[in-house]
């Protein structure tokens, strides 16, 4: 398959598609010159996240959370773990709940942090409250394939 790897840019909104071979190589969007996937932890907004889930073709694991909300801090540095180790094979991004309450609603996100895995445009699974990145890493492992 010549067509690649459907990414949407977390900064600006743009679907890339970039070849499989260089996903590991910190591949741009075309549009903004953002990095696609490179282990960090992507910040969006509810007009981004709706365009992540519906069109990316990568496993995509979304942090809800609010930045008065504790156990949502210290996970943070967690969650960012988890996302280097689970690169270039599935993105990690988060959303602020309080900037983004209409997201926070769409998906009924009734307490945070709570974790949602899409993956091929539909939600996979849910993971509620704060988790060490073992835990986070492994239950992407346990419900997604990604390769190790
Ligand atoms: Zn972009």
């Amino acid at each position: 398959m010549s067509e690649g790897v459907k990414l949407v840019c977390a900064d600006c909104g743009q679907a890339n598609r970039v070849p499989a071979a260089k996903l590991a190589s910190g591949p741009k969007c075309g549009v903004c010159g953002a990095r696609l996937i490179d282990g960090s932890v992507k910040a969006l907004d509810a007009k981004t996240l709706s365009k992540l889930t519906k069109t990316d073709d990568l496993p995509l694991l979304v942090d809800f959370w609010a930045p008065w909300c504790g156990p949502c801090r210290m996970m943070a540095p967690e969650f960012a773990k988890a996302a280097k180790a689970l690169a270039p094979h599935a993105r990690l991004a988060k959303i602020d709940t309080q900037e983004n309450p209409e997201a926070a609603q769409r998906y009924g996100i009734r307490g945070i942090p709570a974790l949602i895995l899409f993956h091929k445009g539909r939600e996979v699974a849910r993971l509620a409250g704060a988790r060490p990145a073992a835990d986070i890493e492994a239950f992407v492992r346990s419900k997604v394939k990604v390769p190790a």
